[in-house]
């Protein structure tokens, strides 16, 4: 069954709470029965970003020759 974290936007409370097909409404808050919960996104996709490629070309000051 497909659970669903929600967190309550009156008392921030967090909650987990099933969420059937037919059932399209939002669950209430536990805490304080308030009606308007947001859902959370689930924290089980985890994926490595923000690697930029071609680290580098780092322009160093040249070494003028002195002299001459
Ligand atoms: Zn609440």
């Amino acid at each position: 069954m497909p659970i669903f974290e929600f967190v309550c936007e009156k008392c921030n409370h967090q909650f987990e709470s099933l969420m059937m097909a037919s059932d399209r409404k939002n669950p209430v808050c536990p805490e304080c029965s308030h009606k308007k919960v947001k859902k959370l996104m689930s924290a089980g996709s985890v994926r490595p970003q923000g690697i930029p490629s071609g680290s580098g070309g780092f322009a160093l000051p040249k070494c003028a020759p002195a002299g001459g």
